[in-house]
């Protein structure tokens, strides 16, 4: 019984095992298709931020489908002009997280244009634009190696110093120092599994050393703790302060400062203002507001509950 038990054990720890490589390789093509769709021209030029603090972005009347059958984007007109912030708070599925996937260029959009400082991104090479823009995505992947790689490979070729120094500006580098292995722990899917607050916190890291000129918070869905939160809230005002930044917004209270805010549902943006005016306009906006204050639910209808799934 117990040698008949111990291989299949075995089996199941190696079926993990292969499962888990299986679902990275997934991530890897997935990433990799995203980037085949699209090629730059023979007479793409590396995009150039003319603005001492960062871009200015443009989407001109722009339409987008993932899939010639369903259109997903309606006639998306915005500026963010150079060093201020833009919010965009919707209902899940309305589109947010697309506008910062089109802004990386991953997809090419169907009608109008996207540009950064007068640049159509079609025009400039994908690098460039890539290089430009610093994206803390709602759900941070870490690859599986030491800590020290996961925020090293903001920069190619950073030093051991100026890894610490953003790991203490974003508020990680003690929690890194109380690891048995420091910045060699092992993390990922098979190291140290890290909380979603810690995560991003590598990832805030990871984008101070890139220091692009633009800036995109995607925040996390579910609920960070509140201290987590707080400090998440206080580093990303800072990075912010000197970039272009496109904040999408789960919870309202963190982008009350926002000098634009967009409202999205399906597709469309519905309204736009500063917090103050989307008040005053009394619609969608001053809804949500309205029923998070109760601290029922967030921007996205969820109820708690339904966050933390
Ligand atoms: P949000 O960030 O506001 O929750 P998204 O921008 O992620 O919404 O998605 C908008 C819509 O596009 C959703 O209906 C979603 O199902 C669809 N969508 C997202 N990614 C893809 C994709 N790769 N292929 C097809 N449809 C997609
Ligand atoms: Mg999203």
């Amino acid at each position: 019984m117990l040698q008949l038990y111990m291989p299949l054990n075995f089996l199941g720890v190696l079926y993990r095992e292969i499962k888990q490589s299986l679902a990275d390789m997934e991530k890897l093509f997935s990433l990799l298709d995203q980037n085949q769709e699209i090629a730059d021209p023979v007479s793409a030029k590396p995009l150039m931020i003319k603005h001492q603090q960062g871009g200015e972005i443009v989407f001109n009347h722009v339409d987008f489908s993932y899939e010639s059958k369903r259109q997903i984007l309606f006639d998306v007109d915005f500026k963010i002009a150079a060093g201020t912030t833009t919010a965009v708070v919707g209902h899940s599925g309305s589109g947010k997280s697309t506008l910062s996937r089109l802004l990386f260029r991953f997809y090419d959009i169907q009608a109008g244009t996207i540009s950064i400082d007068g640049q159509d991104l079609r025009q400039v090479t994908q690098a460039s634009v890539r290089a430009a823009i610093g994206i803390v995505p709602q759900d941070t992947v870490l690859f599986n190696d030491t800590i020290e790689y996961n925020i090293g490979y903001g920069k190619p070729g950073a030093t051991k110093e100026e890894i610490v120094a953003v790991a203490k500006a974003a508020y990680i580098h003690e929690f890194i120092e109380s690891l048995p292995d420091g910045y060699q722990s092992m993390v990922g899917e098979r190291g140290l599994k890290l909380s979603g607050g810690e995560k991003q916190r590598v990832a805030i890291a990871r984008t101070l050393l890139k220091n692009p000129a633009i800036l995109i918070f995607d925040e996390a869905t579910s609920a960070l703790d509140s201290r987590s939160e707080q400090m998440i809230q206080t580093q990303l005002k800072e990075i912010a302060r000197s970039r272009t930044s496109l904040v999408i917004a789960h919870r309202l209270s963190t982008i009350v400062d926002a000098h634009q805010i967009l409202v999205m549902d399906n597709g469309r943006i519905i309204e736009r203002g500063t917090h103050q005016e989307l008040l005053n306009l009394q619609g969608a906006y001053a809804q949500m507001w309205e029923r998070q204050q109760t601290g029922i639910t967030d921007n996205d209808g969820n109820t708690e509950d339904e966050q933390l799934q």
